[in-house]
């Protein structure tokens, strides 16, 4: 099978990573991919959110599969458009991809559904949004109503700040939404699901939003993930897909926009049980690189399933024991404007996934973007997991760069706890 990965990251890293292991996969591409990616797959230099460069590329290099990474091109429609040449693509339509690119379209197939989730409302007149901010809180959420990949929601205790974040989206012209607090742990749970309905459940993950230990500091597009989750109570993900997902896809394809790829719930585990923060309509990043860590059935035939609407013959999928972590190492300056160009080295080891990096003309190794590497650790247990990420993580070396000291310590303290109902 010859499969094309779109996207640039260390989640598209670790697909290609995973893809490379796969006895189906006899030639891989990613596009535009990074400086790590190039080691294990061809590279080709189109933009991913082009429908039309995607089709031409994945036509002219005989994809038998495309797997497209980021929401940025599902929204755009590069799903549909390869899918139209007659290509297996492993991603959503622009329909279907609505259920992250619109929180609106989200939350309104939710209440059709029955899905229990945040109330929200949203403003789009900044007349309204004290009389509306006085209706929520404390603690207030404040989310961009559209595509913001995690940086556009602000969680706080002070009402100022909450104003403030709303005034900048009405201001940039964007919607704002406001949402009452789900209080309780967070679960990212990935679902393979196909367009006949069929929904496969992942290992479920947990990452960490925030820049810094404790949670300090403001949202990132993820700075570490671990999995699974030792604290998870029994039986909890199929009565996830039960109450959650299977809902949620019945009522996509119902309205005409069947949902085929990966449907990602960030849920939060409050004392009323499961409700949903958000969902995505990709692999998450870094959760991705912990989970597919784990995964012991080939990558491709579950994805190319996926594509072809035959997930319901795919055997249940094996996983290896034990645990895995990834620590994000980030550049100086994210997640605000992070520095680039700076020497990278101490970045060898098995497990390194490159996100934002590039080869200097000299060969060099340097970084390219906000988040630099993520580095992927195993163990047979939790503890065993963090040791081998953060002494990989110590062997980096990257000027001014930050990572977070703290992925997964909480579980491994036994300090996760779900709320106690009422
Ligand atoms: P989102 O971009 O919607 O995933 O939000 C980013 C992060 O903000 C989530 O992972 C949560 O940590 C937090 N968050 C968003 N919405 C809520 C909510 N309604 N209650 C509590 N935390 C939230």
């Amino acid at each position: 099978m010859r499969v094309l990965v779109i996207g640039s990251g260390a989640r598209e890293h670790a697909l290609v990573l995973a893809m490379s292991k796969d006895a189906e996969v006899t030639a891989l591409a990613c596009a535009p991919g990074n400086a790590g990616t190039a080691s294990l797959s061809e590279s080709y230099g189109v933009d991913p959110a082009d429908p039309a460069a995607v089709t031409v590329l994945a036509t002219k290099w005989e994809a038998d599969l495309v797997v497209i990474g980021p929401e940025g091109p599902l929204v755009a429609g590069v799903a549909d458009a390869v899918r139209a040449a007659g290509i297996p693509v492993f991603g959503p339509s622009a329909a279907a991809a609505r259920i992250e690119g619109s929180k609106a379209f989200a939350k309104d197939i939710m209440t059709t559904a029955g899905v229990p989730t945040a109330h929200s409302e949203i403003v789009d007149n900044p007349a309204r949004l004290d009389a509306t901010l006085s209706r929520f809180g404390p603690t207030w959420v404040v989310k961009d109503d559209g595509l913001a990949a995690g940086k556009g929601v602000v969680v706080t205790t002070d009402l100022s700040k909450a104003r403030a974040h709303a005034m900048t989206l009405l201001d940039g012209g964007h919607p704002v939404l406001l949402e009452s607090f789900l209080d309780g742990p967070e679960v990212s749970l990935f679902c393979v699901v196909d367009e006949a309905g069929t929904v496969v459940p992942l290992l479920p993950a947990q990452d960490f939003k925030r820049v810094g230990d404790n949670d300090a500091g403001p949202n990132t597009g993820g700075m570490g993930a671990y999995a699974p989750l030792p604290w998870i109570p029994d039986g909890m993900v199929d009565d996830v897909v039960a109450r959650i997902i299977q809902p949620v896809v019945d009522e996509m394809a119902k309205r005409g926009a069947p949902f085929s790829g990966l449907l990602y719930a960030g849920l939060a585990l409050t004392g009323n049980g499961p409700e949903v923060i958000e969902f995505n309509c990709r692999f998450g990043d870094p959760e991705t690189q912990s989970v597919l860590a784990l995964l012991r059935s080939p990558l491709s035939a579950l994805l190319l399933a996926s594509a072809r609407g035959e997930l319901a013959a795919h055997p249940p999928l094996e996983w290896a024991e034990g645990s895995s972590v990834t620590v994000v190492i980030a550049a100086d300056g994210y997640p605000g404007r992070p520095r680039t160009g700076d020497l990278i080295t101490g970045a060898e080891a098995e497990g390194v996934l490159h996100a934002g990096t590039r080869r200097r003309e000299d060969g060099a190794l340097v970084s390219a973007g906000g988040r630099v590497l993520a580095v992927v650790g195993m163990g047979d247990d939790l503890e065993a997991a963090r040791a081998d990420a953060y002494r990989k993580v110590d062997a980096v070396h990257l000027a001014g760069s930050h990572h977070r000291t703290d992925i997964g310590l909480r579980a491994l303290r036994g300090e996760i706890g779900i709320p106690v109902a009422g």
